[in-house]
């Protein structure tokens, strides 16, 4: 059989793609590498699925994706914030809004958004065949002609559109095969690098922290000893250095500069300005003289984190906390306030939450999400060059311009 559309890779922008196309009336074609659709999309937001983000407008939602953004504009306002909400509500998805504008699944369940995408397709008929992998693609005077799968099998449509991801996280099938076949094609690739990652930290002391999950923490981004970047909230210590909802985004930051000497400096009580935990500090150690130094630390700091303190600060464990100096207070106050930790490098693509760089824009119909190149060939998701930070961002990028190349394949299909 011909179809009208072939569309390889079933991830969120594969499946919002075929969906819309479907919904058009188009005969469409749904390859997938692995076993199922989605694998990806089940372990998003922790398993709890971050749909969106709510933010105000288009024009803050474009600015996130930084110099970028801009290719969004059309596809936000075909398929925007609303939009998908809305999508999701009229399957059956309530949705509620978290810190920081963040849309998720009422039931923080991610198989809920995956089973309403799959409920979607077969509403609109579209054929799935899973454990397809697409080898090649053959074009002939600028058009693809058909796509070959491993297996020998070949597939022949009028327009195909590649929705194949990054590279990162590959065992969930994004091991970024379409950047090959689109470079051999003709299409510019920006240099792909692991984005939005746990930091790999130089300091060996990092691992007697190892799941110590820190909350309202205000971490420093230094070149130089200059301050380039800051953030509240979140972060925890891995095995070999940090991860969590502030490192994650620092590494962004991070990625800018490369071979540069980069420190990060922890504040763990950023509430407290430096006089006033010295206060407290005074205040506890006089209540608490007749204990030992290594005792007197319960109320202000996580287990984990005392004997890293202690063990920095270069005092005896066993001294009284009365007889605590002035100077050993300050060492003590330093290492609260400015904890510092050498930045050794980015984690790999197996812990990135995205892949930057890929398919350069200006080749792209920011309208129709159309080659420039490839006349048959549409492009969506995470393959693009267009990445935003943590917080719904990178689906709501999936949504729109897999929405968009959907419809956009699908033109003259309309009232078939
Ligand atoms: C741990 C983690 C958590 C995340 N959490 C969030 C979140 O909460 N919110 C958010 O906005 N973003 C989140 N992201 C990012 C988001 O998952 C991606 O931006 C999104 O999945 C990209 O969608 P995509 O459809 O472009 O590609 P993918 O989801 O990568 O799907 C591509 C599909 O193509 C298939 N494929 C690849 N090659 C071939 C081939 N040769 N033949 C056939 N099929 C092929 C793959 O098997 C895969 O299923 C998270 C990412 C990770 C890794």
């Amino acid at each position: 059989m011909n179809y009208d559309v072939a569309i390889i890779g079933g991830g969120p922008a594969g499946m919002m793609a075929a969906i819309r196309a479907g919904e058009l009336g188009a005969r469409v074609l749904l390859l997938e590498k692995t076993n199922r659709l989605g694998t990806k999309l089940l372990i998003t937001g922790k398993g709890r699925c971050n749909i969106t983000n709510q933010t105000d407008s288009d024009r803050e939602m474009i600015e996130a994706f930084g110099k970028n953004g801009k290719f969004l504009f059309s596809s936000l306002k075909k398929f925007g914030v609303d939009d998908v909400i809305n999508f999701f509500e009229t399957s059956g998805v309530k949705t509620k809004v978290e810190r920081g504008a963040r849309v998720f699944p009422e039931s923080d369940q991610s198989r809920d958004v995956l089973d309403a995408l799959l409920s979607n397709l077969k509403k609109c008929k579209v054929e799935t065949k899973l454990d397809s992998v697409v080898k090649e693609i053959i074009v002939k005077e600028n058009k693809i002609e058909k796509i070959k799968l491993f297996g020998g099998k070949e597939i022949v449509a009028e327009k195909y559109i590649i929705a194949t991801g990054g590279k990162s996280y590959p065992g969930t099938g994004s091991t970024g095969d379409g950047y090959a076949w689109l470079a051999k094609i003709g299409h510019t690739i920006n240099e792909l690098s692991p984005a939005l990652v746990p930091i790999i930290i130089k300091e060996k002391i990092v691992a007697e922290l190892e799941g110590l999950s820190l909350k309202n923490v205000e971490i420093s981004l230094y070149k130089d000893a200059k301050k380039i970047d800051s953030r509240f909230g979140e972060a925890i210590f891995t095995a070999d250095g940090m991860s969590g909802p502030i490192i994650i985004d620092l590494s962004s930051v991070i990625g800018k500069h490369p071979n540069s000497k980069l420190k990060l400096s922890i504040d763990f009580k950023p509430a407290l300005d430096f006089p006033t935990l010295d206060l407290r500090l005074q205040k506890d150690f006089t209540e608490q003289h007749k204990k030992t130094f290594k005792n007197s630390l319960n109320d202000l700091l996580p287990q984990k984190l005392i004997p890293v303190i202690i063990d920095l600060s270069g005092i005896d464990p066993e001294k009284k906390a009365g007889a605590i100096t002035r100077d050993e207070r300050k060492k003590i106050l330093h290492l609260l306030k400015e904890f510092s930790l050498t930045v050794k490098a980015l984690d790999s693509y197996d812990h990135a939450i995205i892949t930057s760089g890929g398919v350069a824009t200006g080749e792209v119909d920011p309208k129709t999400m159309q080659s420039k190149i490839i006349s048959n060939l549409f492009l969506a998701g995470e393959i693009l060059d267009v990445h935003g930070p943590t917080g719904g961002f990178n689906l709501q990028q999936c949504w729109s311009t897999g929405y968009t190349a959907g419809e956009n394949v699908s033109e003259g299909n309309q009232g078939d």
